[in-house]
Order: structure tokens, then sequence, then C-alpha cells
């Protein structure tokens, strides 16, 4: 059983007629992550025997003839931020080594109440801070399609995992574009919901008013699937929308034929990869083909749109991450002369250097007397942003981007550039400070063997509109 070669539906379809096991499926899955893994490392911490616990419970119900659900025996993935009950989140983070949860995250708890089987925890950027995956305290997860490459991130093994064939779906979080980036550099579609359509309740908060999680696939269609099983209202969580869930697998196939698509001219900047622009001018064809209707919009305030997002994220970032004291959560790292020694020395051994600038970031930000110049500021200018697209979608259905400026770098090429590094989420953050939906569909290679992604974005709520534009896509692609 190769999981790339198969799809969430095909394989629940086998199992109903009893042509495969779920155990056997699961069995195949660890192997392929020892095969695999070593070499790509994905994967934080495994759940093998809660895995096969599961399917030997799944197999059960199959021998009874009993009904299954959604996703009964899909092999998942989850990024290491998310609670999972008796399974260490570490958020690839030291400061949280040693910590297991009493509960299990919403979403996670959604998907297995669909019944798909947790096969692990994927690496990540520690505390989701990052572009690449460098940051995790742990190791540096590499791309399945060249191992001397990032995966992206910060959600790079989800994705790694998915695009290696170690998990059919996953879950990543998306704060300024940690599920969109990875699935472009891995060739995997990624999908950020709009804010508030899935639960943040388990997900350890990076910056909570960009913070979403979301589905990795292979497919839009398996995307969609996933969607619809962990979106909708939570009341464990107070900014998840009450807001109704449109059948997002009904329609997916419906012809787009007339929608509107915009192509900002703020996101064809000098400087971007001409293979990923040559690459995109391929895609707006391919709308063009399907009889959609294209035209140039503008979202003048993109420019502005990293230096706002460096400022909230870090200035939440800051105020979420006072909780890790030595006391409530996680390693103590040592201190034995008084409190504030204690929260010293865990708060400098437990955290890494990315995650250190961060705090000093947003802590000055929010400090008295420069709180009005630039946190302030960057609120104003975050209503300017969404502004921008409210317009926007005044003109059109979609707004067709390239997902990233360029395909996934080289593993070093930029750690030593924090700002670099920063600029290469340019095309992913202005949709987080929106609050809109926004989705990443692979759409062919560069010349080195690359993937490429396409970022897709639509109206707050408007998830099946935009993966019906997805889908519509992948399909006139594979055909081409
Ligand atoms: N790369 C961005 C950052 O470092 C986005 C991270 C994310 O979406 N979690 O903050």
């Amino acid at each position: 059983m190769n999981l790339k070669n198969i799809t969430a539906d095909k394989l629940v379809a086998l199992y109903r007629n009893r042509d495969l096991s779920v155990t056997e499926v699961i069995t195949s899955v660890f192997d392929e992550i020892d095969r695999t893994d070593n070499q790509v490392r994905a994967y934080l911490t495994l759940c093998r025997d809660r895995a096969f616990e599961d399917a030997r419970r799944i197999d059960a119900k199959i021998a009874a003839g009993e009904e299954l659900e959604s996703l009964s025996g899909v092999p998942v993935a989850i990024k290491d931020n998310m609670a999972l009950k008796d399974v260490p989140t570490t958020c690839a983070s030291r400061i949280l080594e040693g910590y297991t949860p009493p509960y299990t995250a919403t979403a996670v708890e959604r998907l297995r109440a669909a019944g798909a089987i947790v096969v692990g925890k994927t690496n990540m950027d520690e505390f989701a801070m990052g572009s690449s995956n460098e940051n995790s305290a742990f190791f540096t997860t590499r791309n399945p399609h060249n191992l001397d490459c990032v995966p992206g991130g910060s959600s790079g093994g989800s994705a790694a995992a998915v695009a290696a064939g170690m998990a059919l779906v996953s879950l990543g979080s998306d704060t300024g574009g940690s599920i969109r980036t990875p699935a472009a550099f891995c060739g995997v579609v990624g999908m950020k919901p709009t804010y508030g359509r899935v639960s943040r309740y388990g997900l350890v908060a990076f910056a909570s008013s960009l913070d979403q999680i979301g589905p990795f696939a292979k497919s839009v269609r398996e995307c969609a699937q996933v969607l619809e099983v962990i979106c909708g209202f939570d009341h464990f969580d107070s900014t998840s929308a009450d807001v109704s869930v449109e059948p997002l697998l009904r329609d997916l196939d419906q012809p787009i034929k007339d929608i509107r698509i915009g192509i900002p001219k703020e996101y064809f900047i000098p400087g971007m990869d001409p293979e990923v622009k040559s690459r995109l001018e391929k895609c707006i064809k391919t709308y063009e083909d399907m009889g959609c209707r294209l035209q140039e919009i503008s979202l003048p305030h993109t420019e502005q749109a990293i230096a706002t997002y460096y400022l909230i994220a870090t200035a939440e970032a800051s105020s979420n991450l006072a909780r890790y004291d030595g006391v409530r959560y996680g390693a103590r790292k040592g201190g034995d002369s008084g409190l504030n020694d204690m929260y010293r020395k865990t708060r400098m051994n437990g955290f890494g250097k990315e995650v250190k600038r961060r705090i000093l970031l947003g802590t000055y930000a929010l400090s008295a007397g420069y709180y009005d110049a630039y946190y302030l500021k960057a609120l104003k200018v975050r209503t300017l942003i969404l502004q921008d697209f409210r317009k926007a979608f005044d003109q059109v259905d979609v707004i067709l981007t390239p997902t990233s400026p360029t395909v996934a770098f080289r593993i070093g090429e930029k750690t030593s550039d924090p700002l670099s590094m920063y600029l290469s989420d340019i095309f992913t953050i202005t949709c987080n400070l929106a609050g809109l939906p926004g989705i990443s569909v692979p759409c062919g290679r560069n010349s080195a063997g690359l993937p490429i992604g396409m970022q897709l974005l639509a109206n707050h709520f408007q998830e099946a509109l935009l993966l019906r534009a997805a889908f519509n896509f992948e399909r006139a692609f594979l055909l081409q």
C-alpha cells in the first residue's frame, strides 16, 4: 500500500468492501515511516500503539458489518502544537519538553470522531515561528523532493509527511502562511480557513488573532473532506464563528465558468523567481480557458503587510508566551536563587533564538511610549489591508497569486538573515491579517523538479467557492 497513490475515499471504500484491513494499512504506514523518516524527519513523536489499537477497533467494526465514518482508518499526522490527550505536545520547543496535555484539541477530536487514526505529531518551527522548519529546537525536517532543501514552515513536518506518503492527510496551523508555504514547497494542497472557521481550542497560541488550523492533502477533494470534518462552531473557543457551514464536497465539481478572478498587480513583484512567474501565467491561462473572467486588481497596502504582521504577531506572541514561566507547563530549567532567577533560567534555556527575538520585538512594540507608534499603528494598517480586500471582493470572487516568490530554498540559505526569511511570507500574510480563507494548490515544478504553488483567496466564509475554484483548476491541470 503506497499512500501516494490512493485517496481517502478510495481507502475507506476498500475497507468497506473488505479488500483491505485497517491494520494492514497502518502496518504499511509505519513501514514507510521506518524507511523514509530517518531522512525526511517529519515526525517528532509516533503514536504506534494507539494507532494499532484504533485500527483493530475499526477492523472489528467492519467485521461486525457496522457503518464506517467518512475518514475511518485514514492515517493522519498532527502538527505538534495541537493537543492530543496523553501524547507529548512540544511545539518543537525545549520549554514544553515533558508536557503531556490532559485533553485533545477540538479539530483533532473531530478527526478522530470521524474515524481518522493519528499516526504521529509532526515537526515544526518552534512555536510556529518560521518559514522553513529550521527553527525547531530538535532538528530540521527535509523536503521530500530534495533533501537539501527546506520543506517550508512552520508546518513543514505535516506537509512533508503527506508528500512522502507517511500520512494520507495532516493538520497544520497558519498564522502568516505556515500551511500554504510548506504546501507549495512540498507539492501538496494546503488550506487556511477563514479566521474562526475551525476551533483553536487545544492549539497552542502563537498570535491568537491570526492563528487558524487547516488541512494538508494530496488533492483538493481530500482537503475539503478534512475541512468539512474539523470546521464549525465550538463553544470552547470564544473566537469560533457561529456561522453555518456550507457543504464543501457537494458542489466541488460544479463548473466555475463566469467566476471573476482578480490578479493583484502588487503580487507580481520584481525579484520573483522567473520560473514561478511563468508558471503562474500558465495558471491564469488555465482559468481563462475554463471561461473565468480575469481582471487586474489592486491591493495597495500590500507593501506594508510584512511590517504590520511582524508587529502584531510578535506583540501577541510576547503576551501568549508569558505563561511559560517554569511553573505551569513543561520544563523548569534551573534557578535555585529565587523566583526571578528561576523564570530567567527557564526562559533563557527553554526558548530558542527566534522565539526570544519575537518576544523582545513584541514586548518592545507593546511597551508604554511605543504602543501608539508601533502596535496601534499596525492595527490601523491592518484595517486598511482588510479594506483593500473588501474593495477587491466587490469586483471579483476569487484572487489568484503565487503562494511564495520562490520554490523551496536550501537548508541554511536564509538562517543568518531573519529579514530575508520574513520576506518569504510576502504573499501569504495579508490573508491572515484580513482573516480570509486561502489555499495553495500545486501548479507544476521548476526545472530542478521543485514544486510551485498557486494561491487562491476568497472572501470570509467562502470556503466552498474557494475549494471549487481550486478543484476545477486541479482537474484541468492534471489533464494538461
Ligand atoms: N513565517 C511566519 C512567521 O514566522 C508565519 C508563521 C505561521 O504562519 N505560523 O511568523
